[in-house]
């Protein structure tokens, strides 16, 4: 299991990466957690894509929805462990 240093880490590799191949806009967007500001790749235009995401700030999960334009995240529904 990753360690939320190392998630950040390999988030900023990731993100140095695509910003160095160009052609991608990178949005910056608030996280529903914890409030810290996160980055991400921008949709498409006329593109919507929404995904489970950890924070790497505090571990929490959340819901992100991209577009071409913004990124929205909010905070999933609690659910009950199995154990
Ligand atoms: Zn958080």
């Amino acid at each position: 299991m990753l360690s939320l240093p190392e998630l950040r880490q390999r988030q900023s590799y990731f993100l140095a990466a695509v910003r160095a191949a160009g052609g991608r806009r990178i949005l910056t967007y608030r996280t529903p957690c914890c409030g810290e500001l996160e980055e991400g790749i921008a949709a498409g235009t006329g593109e919507l894509w929404d995904t489970g995401a950890t924070c790497t700030h505090c571990g929490a999960t959340y819901w992100k929805e991209s577009t071409d334009e913004r990124i929205t995240a909010s905070l999933l529904p609690a659910t009950r462990g199995a154990a």
